[in-house]
């Protein structure tokens, strides 16, 4: 079997994190993938659960190596998807890549077939409340972040689906939408029911 591939995008501040979270509670068949960065981790964060937090020689030996689907600097750090994790997860099923938009520019190349999803604040307002609101990062980071959100959000049009994260319940709903009719085209549900298609034509009923 070979799963869908999504890749989900959004400016930081955009409630990203906290939308992908609640879908993968709703969705336990949806394997997210969990990158490699040279940012330290932020209070709370679990080295294996919310990134596989490298210093920059190991991540540069990486890149070396292969070993990156994809890999990009964002606000000074450097951040990579596995290949051999994206290659095993995707032959069990459902992949999530939280990546930004260069990464995802990547990916693209490889897996023609990916499914964009960016995620929009409803107010630019909202990116920077959100940012401080967070409170664990620095003014001078916050202002790094608002310069990289605006860069982020003119690629929105590479995504073929666009939520405006309102209101969480709703994006969340929305969000979920877009999985499941991605799962109903006439091309995927032939890739994952392959013998009720065969049987469609073989089989006298
Ligand atoms: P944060 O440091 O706030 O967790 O993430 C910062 C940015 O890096 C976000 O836009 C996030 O989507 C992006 N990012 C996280 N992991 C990856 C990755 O593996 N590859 C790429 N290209 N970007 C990533």
């Amino acid at each position: 079997m070979s799963g869908l591939l999504f890749i989900v995008a959004a400016p930081s501040g955009a409630g990203k994190t906290t939308l992908v979270r609640r879908l993968l509670e709703e969705k336990a068949d949806i394997a997210l993938s969990i990158s490699c960065t040279t940012r330290a981790p932020r209070p709370g964060e679990v080295d294996g659960r919310d990134y596989h937090f490298l210093d920059e020689a190991r991540f540069r030996a990486m890149i070396d190596a292969g070993d990156f689907l994809e890999w990009a600097k964002v606000h000074g750090n450097f951040y990579g998807t596995s290949r051999p994790f994206i290659a095993e997860a995707l032959a069990k099923g459902d992949v999530l890549l939280e990546i930004d938009w260069q990464g995802a520019a990547q990916v693209k190349k490889v897996f023609p077939d990916a499914i964009g999803v960016f995620i929009l604040p409803p107010l630019l307002e909202a990116l920077s409340e959100r940012l401080h609101g967070r409170g664990t990062d620095s003014n001078e980071v916050i202002a790094r972040r608002l310069a990289a959100a605006r860069e982020e959000m003119r690629h929105v049009t590479d995504f073929g689906y666009v939520i405006i994260n309102a209101d969480l319940n709703t994006a969340l709903a929305q969000f979920a939408s877009i999985v499941e009719a991605s799962r109903l085209t006439l091309s995927n549900q032939q890739k994952r029911h392959p013998d009720l298609f065969h049987n469609l034509t073989s089989t006298p009923l």
